[in-house]
């Protein structure tokens, strides 16, 4: 027999609480995700939880590293694939120590982006999760980034904590660095595009026409609001009622206009329900080469004058084809009426951080057009807008417990994935219920 003293005995009591807390801890575990995203120049991980089917998740942490492509004005494929190497493994070692994931602790499901987007960036994580799902033993789904983005929108934000999720059928408009697109979901996998892109992206856009006014770093789009914020109220004022539809009109001599115009007829040509937005880039180019002579604008205020207007038309080019997709398929008479019971308007991704974008999203869609009350607005959090894992996690969740689906380690990743395929690729593995209640542990 071994006799115990009384430090002895406090020792070994406090042993047996920690043991039974973490017998505790073990049989109250909730089911944990964790997800990877890297499908163009951010390194992202984070962790979710879940405790009940129909409840959001919660975050229980998330962390992201961007390349800095500020010098080259640009992301570079290879720097990206390169960077995504050298950060993604020891980003997610120091995250899983930080939150005690390990073989012997693992978290229930790992979700990583499989596509769309830079072939090596993705394969970069997607190799690194399979490794992960192999070591231990642990059910994985390579999720579709734009998925990630369309359902960032029934995560809860800080401002709205309490807010209702949107309802399907739902549209979303997503806005980011890489996509601009307006898209009517039925369900987590029925998405019909209803608008895409004919050229580059908006945030690309903006990005790009930034960098000609002259300014410097990653994200300037976000520097291009920031910029246009400080302009004085008065300079506002002048600006807005600048007519720049032709040199003439304004002493200026700037020129900007919309791409396509809504057809008078009434009828809807396919062709013109699409966005367009190189043309903001060229627009700024030439004014530059023809009136300014010159490389650099050296007057500032032509400069805040040009920031101005251009956000200004690449967001009303925005309303203006939304409008006229909301022509189609609401109420008018031509229509196909697609749109009507549609309720929630979502924005997701980089560009929907904008607030002078969910302004004029919020006071000019013409909701009449395809009901009689007016639209409920989603925004995720500001936190969520850019690329980041949490949506990830979030949209691998909901493709494993309501499709039933995880990924078959063979899967390769897709670089070009239209999100109306989200189904119809290879690699997709039916779940039973067992496998999904293993891996859940919902209790009843
Ligand atoms: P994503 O591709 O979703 O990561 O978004 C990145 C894009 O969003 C980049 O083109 C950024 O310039 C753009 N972006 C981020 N924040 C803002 C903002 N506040 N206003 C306009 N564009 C933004
Ligand atoms: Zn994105």
């Amino acid at each position: 027999m071994i006799l115990l003293n009384k430090g002895h005995f406090y020792k070994s009591l406090s042993l047996r609480k920690l043991l039974h807390k973490s017998k505790n801890v073990n049989t109250i575990r909730h089911y944990k995700v964790l997800a990877i995203e890297s499908s163009c120049d951010d390194s992202c991980i984070a962790l979710l939880e879940r405790t009940h089917p129909n409840q959001t998740p919660t975050i229980i942490d998330h962390t992201k590293k961007t390349l800095n492509s500020a010098a080259v004005g640009g992301i570079m494929p290879t720097a990206a694939y390169t960077y995504h190497m050298s950060t993604i493994a020891n980003m997610c070692i120091e995250f899983c120590s930080k939150h005690q994931l390990s073989a012997t602790n693992p978290p229930d499901l790992i979700c990583v982006t499989r596509g769309p987007g830079m072939a090596g960036s993705l394969s970069s994580s997607t190799e690194f999760a399979k490794g992960l799902s192999v070591a231990w033993n642990v059910p994985l789904v390579g999720v579709h980034h734009m998925l990630g983005h369309l359902l960032t929108s029934f995560l809860p934000t800080k401002e709205t904590e309490q807010k209702q999720p949107p309802n399907f059928p739902f549209l979303s408009l997503l806005c980011s660095g890489g996509h601009t697109m307006l898209v009517l979901s039925k369900s987590v996998s029925e998405h019909e595009i209803i608008i895409n892109v004919s050229d580059i992206a908006v945030g690309d856009s903006l990005d790009k026409c930034a960098r000609e006014l002259g300014m410097y770093g990653n994200m300037l789009g976000r520097e291009l609001e920031k910029f246009i914020k400080n302009i004085p109220t008065e300079e506002i004022k002048e600006f807005e009622n600048l007519q720049v539809d032709t040199r003439l009109s304004n002493k200026y001599n700037f020129k900007l206009t919309l791409p396509y115009q809504t057809p008078k007829s009434g009828k809807f040509q396919d062709d013109l329900i699409q966005f367009a937005f190189a043309q903001f880039l060229s627009n700024i180019q030439s004014y530059k080469k023809n009136f300014l002579n010159s490389k650099i604008i050296e007057d500032d205020k032509i400069k805040r004058m040009i920031a101005y207007k251009t956000q200004e038309y690449i967001f009303d080019h925005i309303i203006d084809r939304i409008n006229l997709a909301f022509k189609k398929h609401g109420l008018d008479r031509w229509s196909d009426g697609k749109f009507i019971g549609v309720k929630d308007f979502v924005c997701s991704g980089g560009v929907a951080a904008n607030s002078r974008l969910r302004e004029k999203l919020f006071n000019n869609l013409n909701h009449k057009e395809i009901g009689e009350n007016p639209l409920s607005f989603h925004f995720p959090d500001l936190s969520l807008c850019t690329d980041n894992a949490v949506m990830i996690g979030y949209a691998g969740m909901e493709i494993f417990e309501k499709l039933k689906l995880k990924t078959n380690l063979n899967f390769i990743p897709i670089r070009k994935w239209p999100l109306n395929n989200l189904l119809n690729v290879e690699s997709w593995v039916k779940v039973d219920d067992d496998e999904i209640n293993r891996v859940c542990k919902y209790k009843n």
